[in-house]
């Protein structure tokens, strides 16, 4: 049965809460963790549509990346509309699950897939605004000899490995395994019931935190035991900085008519709205899926010639100003919208892996889109 529990497990897995702004109300916002779950909404925003969504395709569970309660919460007064939602929620019974900062934050977040979306080299990007540094993990599984390297190039492919500018980094000790076959096992070596002494090699290699479930899936893909033997620990040690924004060097530099032309193109409902301030090609582009306004400075400073996000304000134009900064503002859902579909693709995919099969609707909301006349 999939209930709340597991699919938080899920989420969590993605963007651990623990990369959150300070504050920042994440995880489960409404409901019962041992709920069970046969349909679920993806939408920016806890709000009417949202539950009139969760009420047509009878969704028990709402995951979304604005929590439902960003403002404390003083009463339920069902006269303003924010009070009316809540106890909506609560009569219908629906679940309610955010993934706010720590989804922004977390490396391969809204920023990482919005830059995606506009077809930039992401992968070479340096965070603008640091929030932390990741946290690191040893893996150390136990292979039978021969197969070492195999397991390895998998390993490595997921993103394990990586030490500075060296890939496939490990350290490989030879030892015997031991281990009896139960009833309904099919061993790859050996037989039910008999104790089995197989040499095997002890693997250990380094890896990000949030390139875990990948790495791990890898290793079970690759490994031919059925019961794969495998440690996961964590280090005391720094890993790279993790935060707000992007800035990302290009190897061919981008015009602005073509970045405006990606924003609208690639963006959902994007009618994106630029100044410039310095020039009209850029080698340094800086990205925030939602409101960047507050990383402007950080941004020009770290070298960004061009900033792409939502919310600019007039201030923020005459700041850009005097740092030489163009700015394109391609809205806020539509910069955080890539993220939003992200959601809906990993979480289709982790039901699927598991074999549930609950069905997931990510929500297209342009109800508070600006029209234009
Ligand atoms: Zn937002």
């Amino acid at each position: 049965m999939l209930t709340v529990k597991k699919i938080i497990s899920y989420m969590e897995e993605l963007a651990p809460p623990g990369y959150a702004l300070q504050g920042d109300p994440v995880g489960l916002q409404l409901g019962n963790p041992e709920a069970e779950i046969n349909k679920i909404i993806i939408s920016l925003d806890p709000d009417r549509e949202a539950l009139k969504a969760a009420a047509n395709y009878n969704a028990e569970m709402i995951i979304t990346h604005h929590p439902l309660f960003f403002d404390k919460l003083s009463g339920v007064d069902e006269s303003l509309p924010s009070g009316a939602m809540v106890a909506e929620a609560i009569r219908n019974r629906i679940n309610i699950y955010s993934a706010h900062t720590n989804f922004d934050i977390v490396p391969g977040g809204v920023t990482y897939q919005l830059g995606k979306s506009l077809n930039l080299p992401v992968e070479k990007s340096s965070v603008i605004e640091i929030t932390g540094r990741e946290k690191l993990l040893k893996l150390v599984v136990f292979v039978p000899a021969g197969h070492e390297d195999n397991i390895l190039e998998a390993l490595s492919e997921a993103g394990a490995g990586q030490i500075g500018n060296y890939s496939h980094c490990s350290f490989q000790t030879p030892g015997t395994g031991t281990f009896m076959p139960g009833n309904d096992t099919k061993p790859f070596i050996g037989l039910s019931g008999r104790l089995e002494r197989v040499k095997e090699i002890r693997l250990e290699t380094i890896l990000l935190f949030s390139d875990r479930t990948a790495v791990i899936n890898a290793l079970l893909d690759a490994h031919p035991y059925e019961e794969v033997a495998y440690d996961l620990y964590p280090l005391d040690l720094e890993g790279p900085e993790v935060g707000l924004g992007l800035l990302i060097e290009l190897n061919d530099p981008i015009t602005l008519d073509e970045l405006n032309k990606r924003c609208h193109d690639k963006l959902p409902y994007c009618i994106p709205r630029f100044k410039v301030f310095g020039k009209e090609v850029f080698n340094k582009v800086a990205l925030c899926g939602g409101s960047g306004g507050s990383m402007i400075e950080t941004a020009a400073r770290k070298g960004a010639e061009v900033f792409v996000s939502g919310d600019f304000k007039y201030h923020d134009l005459k700041h850009a100003e005097g740092l030489g900064l163009a700015l394109i503002d391609a809205g806020h859902l539509s910069t955080e919208m890539p993220g939003v579909q992200f959601l809906d693709r990993y979480l289709q995919g982790r039901l699927k892996d598991d074999g549930f099969t609950a069905e997931v609707i990510v929500l297209s909301s342009r109800q508070a889109i600006w029209k234009i006349i």
